[in-house]
């Protein structure tokens, strides 16, 4: 029988990943429903050649505008996510989750209830919606398989093991392009620069992310909510060469590493054919890396928003949703041109700190409208510093 599946974010990178791996077992798959924000043209594309029956395109003008070059085509277009009982009257096999942003959120939570398993990369979505999330795939009896490559290797590590036994993990970072940059030079950066990510080709956003090592303060929140474990048990190593992409020490004496090659291919053909023993071609053990792994710690001085991490609730809060939307919105003034790096690192660890966020530390998120309108909040808020 043909698995039935489904793509938030099909346009993104992570989905045309996805969609790569699929046209090579088309037999093997119907795809239900796929999705965009405002990339109409490749959305539809998309659809003709999986020919799949159902679209969503968020976006109010490319909606309009998908409607009229598919008027005359077999395919059902809706504008948001209220549909979703109908177009999946009974659970597909698999979701992924690859919408970027908070926004990827609500269909995110959404869907939960359609799908026997939902694989994960929306980051947002797990940093600040996680208890809703979790009890969510609970009352539904959904499956989970994070996909963002660090946890994907934990998952993997300890399926079917207790936390319990784990000691410490250690999450590795590239050091992104200024990881040998000398501090006094750091004023110097451009976004250009910036942009040029030596191993992973991924959107702006996260390349940017990746750059500050804000990424590895949402994996590490990532880490602590999917696994249950305390932010003192979750480490960062710089790695160069992005080959060991997690590292758990064990309480028994075990130590596990979990290497692969730089390419999200992996862990998403590993979460679409999980436990199906599908060999994945073309993978070789590459020794000069292994021989090679330079694993260090973080110079905090040079990548100040680590120490965020000292700073968080232990328990799920509202503050995450604070964190990744500061972040989010001075990422895109950076990527606008408006303000420096250096500017950027300080705007996130002063405009984060400020008093009236602080209360949030305190407060679980209790509904996805809840993030969404902090969201908002915070937004006007930063706009009103004349940011
Ligand atoms: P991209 O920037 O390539 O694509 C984003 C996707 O989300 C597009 O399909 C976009 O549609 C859609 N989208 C954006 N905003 C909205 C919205 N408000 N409503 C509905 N759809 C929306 O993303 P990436 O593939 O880089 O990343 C996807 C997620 O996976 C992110 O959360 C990222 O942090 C995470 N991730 C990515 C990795 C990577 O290697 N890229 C690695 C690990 C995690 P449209 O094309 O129409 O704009
Ligand atoms: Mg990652």
């Amino acid at each position: 029988m043909k698995k039935k599946i489904v793509i938030l974010g099909s346009t993104s990178s992570i989905g045309r990943s996805l969609l790569n791996i699929i046209k090579k077992d088309k037999k093997n798959f119907k795809i239900e429903l796929l999705t965009a924000n405002s990339n109409y043209k490749n959305l539809i594309s998309q659809a003709i050649k999986f020919k799949v029956k159902n679209i969503i395109i968020t976006d109010p003008d490319s909606f309009k505008k998908t409607k009229i070059i598919c008027r005359n085509k077999k395919i059902n277009i809706f504008q948001n996510f209220e549909s979703l009982k109908r177009i999946l009257p009974k659970k597909v096999d698999y979701v992924m989750s690859a919408i970027s942003g908070i926004g990827g959120l609500l269909p995110t939570y959404k869907i939960i209830n359609r799908t026997k398993l939902i694989a994960i990369a929306n980051k947002e979505a797990i940093v600040c919606g996680w208890p809703l999330i979790k009890s969510e795939l609970k009352k539904n009896k959904t499956s989970f398989i994070p996909v963002d490559s660090e946890h994907f290797s934990i998952f993997s590590l300890i399926e079917n093991k207790e936390t319990n036994d784990i000691e410490k993990i250690y999450i590795t970072a590239s050091g992104g392009p200024f990881l040998n940059l000398a501090k006094n030079k750091f004023k110097k950066i451009k976004l250009s620069d910036a942009l040029k990510h030596p191993n992973w080709r991924m959107g702006k956003k996260i390349t940017i992310d990746s750059a500050t090592l804000m990424n590895k303060v949402f994996e590490v929140i990532e880490a602590k909510n999917i696994f249950d474990i305390d932010y003192k048990n979750i480490s960062i190593l710089t790695h160069p060469k992005s080959y060991v992409h997690a590292i758990i020490k064990f309480k028994n004496g075990l130590t596990k590493f979990l290497i692969h090659e730089p390419d999200m291919k992996i862990p998403i053909y590993n979460s679409l054919y999980h436990k199906t023993g599908k060999s994945f071609k073309n993978n070789t053990l590459n020794f000069n890396t292994l021989n090679n792994l330079n694993l260090k710690k973080v110079e905090e001085n040079k990548f100040p928003l680590v120490k965020l991490l000292n700073k968080l609730p232990k328990n799920s809060s509202l503050f995450e949703t604070v964190l990744i939307t500061v972040n989010d919105y001075l990422v895109y003034k950076f990527l606008d041109k408006k303000i420096n790096f250096q500017k950027l690192n300080k705007l996130i660890h002063k405009i984060s700190n400020l008093k009236e966020f602080q209360k949030f530390k305190k407060i679980k998120p209790k509904s996805v409208d809840q993030i969404n309108n902090l969201r908002n909040y915070v937004h006007l808020k930063i706009e009103s510093l004349g940011i």
